[in-house]
């Protein structure tokens, strides 16, 4: 049996995950490229006042490598990236890191392989599998308003935050209201001497104070057998129940829309505020917001909420539609990553020099959210229709690694150099994925999960058990093994 020779792009929650499988079960030459100067991926570049994971940590985390020392229910970023870097150390991953390498290229021009990788300073490398595990939420977007660069004042990205610009007393205008600034305004508001949200679409909120567990609490995870098993599992089905909200958008949905109705009305106690903040689209079509400090950081003396349309960015700050110019120091950008563009710029290339992005032209997909016709031995991790609205990608990502590791067994057995899903299973699998979505609210709006089309390429249409249960395990006929003497 010839275990292959993989490369990893991306040494976040879904590399360090491959990277583990596949170690643990015998393919040891393996190694992660990574354009940062550290591992850690969206944990590493997200270091924002405020940035925590609103999705609870004994969920957010290996089910291999449980802790029970969380300091939180949400643990704030600091940590998450620290148990991530220390995972990677105990077991053994750490070292096959290699930051600062950005890749722009790769290309297999022969099915049976092997891929070669061109790195940004036009060093090439080669390796029998390809893994990009870059994710969704990689590349930090700017929106290009007129102007944008005519600002006389400092302007960053949520993603790529400054630490060393100091905020206090300034006017700051905050751009974009989605889970990133949700949590850096109410940080960051008490300091400034003025902040200013300008906000294009309300959301629902539900609540989550994210105080520090006393240490009784502490003491009692540590102590009591099976109660840490017991909270992931209490925290898993509550997120399904918010999948089956979205799903069923008017019967369950109207459930959390009360709930979320009584807890917005009660925070929200400035009728003009109220009445701009108030989303007006269906619960769960966009992210549901969890934050019990973003409406009252919303009616603090020194913060406006500015519903009006941006027209333009001018030296002094932002225009808005209505002709007003709303003056600023500092311009923070919480608009959010390109999304639908997955590993672009990366270029990718299979035999007969195929495409990647032509192939995925009119919207990504990939089998399971992983593998593509036409790519053999290409795996995407937290790829096409793998994300989630309520749950956690840390699963995900496990699940596909496991699946991962799974299909370069079965094509190491086979004596195959090169595995590539059937296009008609695919195919078939795509259709079914996008049918699923019919009657659910991610259909009721625009959102970040859809592409330029419409077409929903982000998300995955059901529960994270489902998800689960469709890659249990390899299904041989489902894949060509190239150069194998058992087809
Ligand atoms: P986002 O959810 O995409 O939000 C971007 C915001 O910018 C939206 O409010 C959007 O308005 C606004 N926007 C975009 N272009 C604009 C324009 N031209 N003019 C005015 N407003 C504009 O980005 P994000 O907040 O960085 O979050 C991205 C994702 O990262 C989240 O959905 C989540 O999956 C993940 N995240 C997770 C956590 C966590 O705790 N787990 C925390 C942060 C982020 P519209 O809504 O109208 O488009």
């Amino acid at each position: 049996m010839h275990a292959p020779s993989v490369v990893i792009v991306g040494a976040g929650f879904g590399g360090i995950a491959a990277a583990i499988e596949l170690r643990a079960h015998g393919i040891r030459d393996v190694s992660i490229l990574d354009a940062a100067p550290g591992l850690g991926g969206t944990w590493l570049h997200n270091t924002y006042p405020g940035a925590a994971c609103d999705v609870p940590s004994h969920l957010y985390s290996f089910s291999f490598a449980q802790r029970t020392g969380w300091s939180r229910l949400c643990s704030p970023q600091p940590e998450i990236l620290a148990y991530l870097q220390e995972v990677a150390t105990r077991f053994g991953v750490a070292d096959l890191v290699e930051t600062g390498t950005r890749v722009t290229a790769a290309d297999r021009p022969r099915a049976d392989g092997p891929w070669t990788l061109t790195t940004e300073d036009g060093r090439t490398r080669t390796a029998d599998v390809l893994i990009v595990a870059t994710g969704q939420l990689n590349t930090p977007v700017v929106p290009s308003l007129p102007g944008v660069d005519s600002f006389a004042g400092h302007a960053f990205h949520s993603a790529r935050w400054d630490h060393d610009h100091d905020l206090r007393g300034r006017r700051v205008a905050v751009i974009g209201t989605g889970a990133s600034a949700v949590q850096f305004v109410p940080a960051i508001a008490p300091g400034t001497g003025h902040l200013t949200v300008f906000q294009r679409s309300g959301n629902w909120f539900l609540p989550r104070r994210n105080r520090r567990f006393p240490a009784w609490w502490r003491a009692a995870i540590r102590r009591v057998p099976g109660l840490q098993r017991l909270r992931r599992r209490f925290v898993t089905e509550y997120c399904e129940s918010l999948t089956l909200m979205i799903r069923h958008p008017s019967t369950w949905g109207r459930i959390g829309r009360l709930y979320a109705t009584v807890f917005m009305r009660m925070q929200l106690r400035d009728p003009e505020v109220r009445r701009r903040a108030w989303p007006d689209y269906t619960f769960g079509c966009k992210r549901i917001l969890f934050s019990s400090h973003w409406l009252p950081a919303l009616q603090r003396p020194n913060v406006s909420l500015e519903t009006e349309r941006i027209s333009e960015i001018v030296p002094e700050g932002v225009r808005t539609a209505d002709g007003r110019v709303h003056e600023a120091d500092t311009i923070i950008w919480g608009t959010g990553f390109a999304t639908t563009d997955f590993m672009f710029p990366m270029e990718i290339t299979g035999p007969g020099g195929r495409s990647l992005r032509a192939e995925w032209a009119d919207g990504a997909h990939a089998y399971l959210g992983m593998t593509v016709p036409g790519f053999p031995s290409l795996f995407v991790l937290y790829g096409p229709n793998t994300n989630t609205s309520g749950g956690s990608i840390v699963r995900y990502l496990e699940h596909q690694a496991r699946y991962v590791r799974e299909a370069l067994q079965e094509a190491a057995r086979r004596g195959s150099s090169g595995v590539e899903v059937r296009a008609e299973v695919e195919r078939s699998y795509d259709e079914a994925t996008q049918a699923r979505f019919a009657g659910t609210a991610w259909l009721r709006c625009d959102s970040w999960y859809r592409d330029d089309s419409g077409r929903i390429v982000t998300n995955w249409p059901g529960y994270m058990r489902d998800y689960e249960a469709r890659t249990a395990r390899v299904e041989p006929a489902d894949y060509v093994f190239h150069g194998s003497p058992q087809r």
